[in-house]
């Protein structure tokens, strides 16, 4: 163990994966402490959207923290303002719009939940529909809606009246009755290996919750900001929701997390019922601000669906590789066995970074700002790391992709 190794082991809680000690980053390249430099195509898992150390985080931080970085919300700021003006102009609320700004997307869920509660409250439903595979978060509101027993079962019992979907249209149909208060759904759920939902799910959901006077509350904390090419993935999907939260990208770095309602939605909150000491401070909100306003004026959502395009493409015929998922610069590269954990370690050992969700998923979040000299590094480090995983595991895995039962 090297020192930065035994001091993270004695002193930091043990909650796993302390992979290298990182000391600078720059673009879509971090260092660690040996100077050994990486690629990052994780990005924080889908947060450094502008990539490490652009001017605009960096300008913004500073101006902001020059001139008022925090203060209660017994007041207001202009940035937390002008940040609420824009979000709902991006969502498209229209005026009846309303915005709460929280410090991460376990929060943002949290009050998503609260809101439900409060929808609830008016006809006595006090349940919660999630979709099976979904990760809502960690703290124990956002847990009680996240299925995966490793995640939950720990922490029994979790918050009762939440029922599991299964990933079907028609599973949506049946579980849809007099109590449920409010459908809680990824776009695309990132966790379980950036998997899409079948073809008019949220259609389906949408209407099921206008005809059975039930919320349906968009969780887009990692699919949202941009992230898949548009600002948000409802919009892909044609749909408007009561409710959506966001987080990871929003801020490029900056701890910052929201809720987004429409219409009647937005009139559940009254004063006394929600709040929090950092939620929507104006170093926060000055940071989202900025970043959102870059996006917006450099029409950075069309580099990320071109870009996304370019990566798939690069993808595809790659050892091992057997498809590709998701939208924009949300995605999950499927594999043909279940060596996803070698994969990524293979890619890290050549100065890679990604991250394998699942056994047999591969996922990447790189910056939006990824030039082709970023793509054309990744396609080149990945094969790498796939064709020594593919040479490593080919005896082991032959007789199954015969279709034999292997050892
Ligand atoms: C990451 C994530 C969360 C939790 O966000 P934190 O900021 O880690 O609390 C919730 N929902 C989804 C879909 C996520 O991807």
């Amino acid at each position: 163990m090297t020192v930065w190794q035994e001091t993270a082991s004695r002193d930091l809680m043990s909650l796993g994966g302390r992979l290298a000690l990182l000391t600078r980053g720059e673009g879509s390249w971090v260092w660690d402490d040996e100077g050994n430099r990486y690629l990052d195509f994780l990005g924080g898992i889908a947060v450094n959207c502008l990539g490490h150390a652009h001017p605009v985080f960096i300008d913004a931080v500073t101006e902001q923290a020059k001139t008022l970085a925090h203060v209660s919300n017994y007041f207001a700021t202009q940035p937390q303002l002008d940040l609420a003006a824009r979000l709902k102009r991006l969502a498209g609320t229209g005026d009846s719009g309303r915005v709460y700004l929280a410090n991460s997307g376990t929060e943002a869920n949290e009050t998503a939940i609260k809101l439900a509660r409060l929808h609830g409250a008016k006809t006595g439903r006090t349940t919660i529909l999630v979709v099976e595979g979904a990760f809502h978060g960690r703290t124990m509101g956002a847990l009680s809606l996240t299925p995966k027993a490793a995640y939950r079962d720990p922490f029994e019992p979790v918050l009762p009246g939440v029922r599991v979907v299964e990933r079907d249209v028609d599973a949506l149909d049946a579980a849809f009755d007099e109590s449920v208060a409010a459908i809680i759904v990824e776009p695309i759920q990132g966790e379980a290996g950036v998997v899409e939902l079948p073809e008019g799910f949220l259609a389906r959901a949408r209407r099921l919750a206008t005809e059975n006077d039930a919320l349906l509350i968009l969780d887009e904390v990692q699919t949202g900001s941009g992230r898949t090419g548009e600002w948000f993935a409802f919009q892909r999907a044609g749909i408007v929701p009561d409710a959506v939260t966001l987080a990871k990208s929003i801020g490029a770095g900056f701890p910052l997390g929201a809720l987004v309602t429409f219409g009647a939605a937005s009139e559940l909150f009254y004063p006394g019922t929600h709040n929090s000491t950092f939620g929507g401070n104006p170093l926060a909100s000055a940071v989202a601000n900025a970043v959102l306003e870059y996006i917006e004026d450099n029409d950075v959502l069309a580099h990320v669906r071109a870009q996304g395009q370019r990566l798939r493409d690069a993808v595809v015929g790659l050892p091992l590789v057997s498809g590709t998922r998701g939208a924009g610069l949300l995605i999950g590269i499927t594999l043909a066995r279940p060596v996803a954990a070698a994969v990524r370690e293979a890619a890290h050992a050549r100065g890679l970074i990604v991250n394998a969700p699942t056994d047999d998923v591969i996922r990447i979040a790189p910056a939006y700002t990824i030039g082709d000299e970023e793509v054309s590094a990744f396609a080149s480090l990945f094969e790498q790391a796939l064709v020594e995983v593919d040479a490593a595991t080919a005896s082991e895995y032959e007789d199954s992709e015969t279709g034999k039962v292997s050892a």
